[in-house]
């Protein structure tokens, strides 16, 4: 599958037409950003990395029925993908408490939240990704209602799914972000999964393995990036 024009280049990754106009490529980049593009930095390898992540993570949603963009992972750093026009809303799941969540709300950092949270956010970087509800959604018509539940229905199912997948890896699966778009009519699922777009604890130990050790300066983050692919590739 032949790469031809850049289309988009996003903080993370680059998108790439191919000879099918129903396909992209998404490559991706070492490029770290935190606080939206506020802190910015690179993690070496982190894009082969989440690659091959993300890959593992799309195969086994999947084998297990959900509807994504995957199509292929043609190289270290590229991604075949379906073109879908994306929802601008990018969707939270929160196990325990993290992030965001304890700012905004006060909340201690590693709280067992009695149910797991489902957050919308406006996909609009200039506004800081602000958090919306489902009337946001409608009014803005940024989605319909059926779309809405149908996002709704496979994030849980999803949730469902990475917290038995990371919990066999032991590691718990705290939160994350999804992103959906449409593909002839339907919604599937988009981006990637990676420890960009979650937050990984590790069992017993609660050491970190995402992003926060970027955005927290703690240190040794390629590692904990490699040692997240190592148990996703077991
Ligand atoms: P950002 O745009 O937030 O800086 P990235 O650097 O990850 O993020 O850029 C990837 C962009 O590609 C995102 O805007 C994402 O919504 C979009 N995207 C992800 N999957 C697809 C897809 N299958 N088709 C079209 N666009 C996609
Ligand atoms: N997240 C993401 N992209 C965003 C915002 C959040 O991937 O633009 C992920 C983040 O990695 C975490 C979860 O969504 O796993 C919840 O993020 P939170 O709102 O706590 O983000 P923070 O403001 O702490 O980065």
């Amino acid at each position: 599958m032949e790469k031809r024009d850049k289309i988009y280049e996003g903080k993370a990754k680059i998108l790439y037409t191919t000879d099918d106009p129903n396909l992209i490529i998404q490559y991706f980049k070492d490029d770290a950003t935190a606080f939206n593009a506020a802190k910015r930095g690179t993690i070496a390898q982190k894009g082969v990395m989440n690659n091959q992540i993300s890959t593992k993570i799309f195969e086994f949603l999947k084998e297990e029925g959900i509807p994504t963009h995957y199509e292929k992972t043609l190289s270290d750093r590229e991604m075949l993908v379906k073109k879908v026009d994306i929802v601008p809303v990018e969707v939270i799941i929160r196990n325990v408490a993290a992030g965001s969540l304890c700012r905004s709300l006060g909340i201690e950092e590693g709280k067992e939240l009695s149910c797991s949270i489902l957050e919308f956010c406006y996909k609009e970087d200039k506004l800081n990704d602000p958090l919306i509800n489902e009337y946001h959604i409608r009014a803005l018509g940024l989605a319909t209602d059926e779309e809405v539940e149908t996002i709704k229905k496979y994030t849980f199912k999803i949730n469902e799914l990475m917290t038995r997948f990371f919990n066999s890896l032991n590691i718990d699966l705290i939160d994350f972000k999804l992103e959906f778009g449409r593909f002839e009519g339907q919604i599937i699922l988009a981006d990637e999964i990676s420890p960009d777009t979650c937050r990984l604890w590790e069992s017993g130990t609660g050491r970190k393995l995402d992003k926060d050790r970027f955005r927290k300066d703690l240190g040794n983050i390629e590692e904990a990036y490699q040692e997240v692919l190592n148990r996703v590739s077991k």
